[in-house]
Order: C-alpha cells, then sequence, then structure tokens
C-alpha cells in the first residue's frame, strides 16, 4: 500500500515535470511567432488606398519640401514619401510646413527606422515615378491667361451613375472651343485614342512605369497623333474642347470647355484601378516651369 502511494506520487511529479519542460518548449516559440507575425505587421502601413489617391498638397508645400530636400542633401522622391507617410497623405488637415526642419528633418533618421524599407517601397515608387514623368503642363504656359483649374478631385459627379471626379479639370476662362492646345506632359506611347462615352475624343498615354496619363473631352486630335505612336513630353496631342458625355460619337457642348486629366498609377498596392490626384503635381510642375521662365 504504502509502495503504491509512492509510485503513483513519482509518477505524478514525472507528469507535472513533462507539462513543464512542454511549457518551457511553447514559451520561446509563441515569442518568436509573436515577433513573426510583427515582423510583417511592420511591413503593412496603415493608409487607406482613398487617401492614397486623394493625396493633397499645395504646390507651395512641395516646392518647399524640395528646398529642404535639397538642403539637407536628402532624395526629394523620398523626402515627400516619407512625409506623406507620416501625415497621412495630407488628407486630414492643412499641414503646417514651417517647422518641418525641428519637427521632422531633425528626427528623419528615426522617422525612417519606424517603417521597413518594403512597406516603403510602393509609396515611394508611386510618387517617385510620378515626379519624374511628369515633365511639363498640359498646356504651354504662352496660353497660362486662357486657363484656370483648382483641386476638383472627388467633387460629385452623376453621369453614368453618382460616382467621384477621379482628376483635374483645367477650364478655357472663355469656354472657347479649340483654341488651347494640350500637350503630352510626360514621354509615351498612345495607347488609347478615340471617342468614350465619358471622356468624349480622348487620348490615353502608357509612360515607361506603367502609369496612364488620360487626357479627356478634346476636341479634335493633332494630326498624326495614334494609336502606337510614341510621343514625348510637350509633344501636342489636341486640342481642348467640350465632347462626351454621350453614346454619339462627336457630341459636343454637354459642359463647358475643359480638358479633364486623369493618372492613373501602376502600383503593387492594389490590382485595381487607382486614379491619383493629379493636382499637386501639375500645380507643382506649373510654378516650377513659370518660376524657371
Ligand atoms: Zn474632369
Amino acid at each position: 500500500m504504502k509502495k503504491s502511494l509512492y509510485y503513483k506520487k513519482s509518477k505524478k511529479y514525472k507528469n507535472d515535470y513533462k507539462i513543464l519542460k512542454y511549457i518551457i518548449l511553447i514559451i520561446p516559440l509563441v515569442i518568436l511567432l509573436i515577433l513573426f507575425i510583427n515582423s510583417f505587421d511592420k511591413d503593412k502601413l496603415d493608409i487607406s488606398l482613398e487617401n492614397i489617391a486623394s493625396f493633397k498638397i499645395s504646390s507651395d508645400n512641395i516646392m518647399k519640401l524640395e528646398e529642404i530636400a535639397n538642403k539637407y542633401n536628402i532624395e526629394f522622391s523620398q523626402l515627400l514619401t516619407y512625409y506623406a507617410i507620416e501625415n497621412n497623405f495630407f488628407n486630414d488637415k492643412n499641414i503646417d510646413i514651417s517647422n518641418i526642419e525641428q519637427n521632422f528633418i531633425m528626427n528623419y533618421d528615426n522617422i525612417k527606422n519606424k517603417y521597413s524599407k518594403k512597406s516603403v517601397e510602393p509609396y515611394y515608387s508611386l510618387i517617385k515615378n510620378i515626379l519624374e514623368e511628369i515633365q511639363t503642363f498640359p498646356i504651354s504656359l504662352e496660353y497660362s491667361n486662357n486657363y484656370i483649374y483648382g483641386d476638383s478631385y472627388g467633387a460629385e459627379r452623376t453621369y453614368g451613375g453618382k460616382r467621384i471626379h477621379t482628376g483635374t479639370d483645367i477650364m478655357d476662362k472663355e469656354n472657347i472651343i479649340g483654341r488651347i492646345p494640350i500637350i503630352s506632359m510626360t514621354n509615351g506611347i498612345i495607347q488609347n485614342i478615340g471617342w468614350n462615352e465619358k471622356g468624349g475624343y480622348r487620348v490615353g498615354i502608357k509612360s515607361e512605369s506603367g502609369n496612364y496619363y488620360y487626357y479627356a473631352h478634346l476636341d479634335k486630335f493633332e494630326e498624326g497623333i495614334q494609336k502606337g505612336k510614341e510621343v514625348v513630353a510637350g509633344d501636342i496631342i489636341g486640342y481642348m474642347g467640350n465632347t462626351g458625355y454621350s453614346k454619339v460619337e462627336g457630341t459636343k457642348g454637354n459642359f463647358e470647355v475643359h480638358l479633364h486629366l486623369g493618372i492613373e498609377v501602376e502600383t503593387k498596392l492594389t490590382k485595381d484601378e487607382l486614379w491619383i490626384n493629379p493636382y499637386p503635381f501639375i500645380s507643382y510642375i506649373e510654378n516650377k516651369q513659370k518660376n524657371s521662365k
């Protein structure tokens, strides 16, 4: 009887020891698993596609950022990328850039270390590609008294169902059909040309990065502009008009004379179409061109 009790006890200790052994083994495994999962989290930034697309920053602020980048010998696209990431792509508020040197540049290395390179890469290439590709405003500066535009991204549109405006409209101030030549902002290949219901006479140009630059509501195309043709930034592709909003090819006058400009970005962030707000980029290049005149 005594012996068997002792035996039972020792078996119980043996079992406890076994459990303890498992626990000791499991704890480091759990810690490793948590670290592993966290490393994945670090590769995903919490910015919605909508906020990326409606990217808002004034041309003055972009130019200020470029100045700072040059001053501190930081690559401009990289600086703009981290600044956009830190500020939710400028969707929440009008950013005050006046303290950027104290608040951002002095902590730049710490800010960069917050994100893995892999997680930042898609945002960086998105911004870098557009900044590098757009070499000119879509209208020559000699017409700068004839057009007017603002940030109309996200405004409501109703033709063809309720939707948001995914581009920038540049209006002819006097509503005159066909007077303002439209030039390609980038180098690229003409991928689409002709009529579509919403865009009227439109030209779509694919750049080297795979971005798609879309020019719509043209009155007519420039002679020789055709599908597959290579264009360089500054080439005239057509003339500002008011075509579109109809299944009937050639329909004019359903709205004021303007250019609808769209940029559909090629990005790893989504497999769906992503039309980014062109306004910050084109107002920046326009100001740059005006300043260098
Ligand atoms: Zn438009």
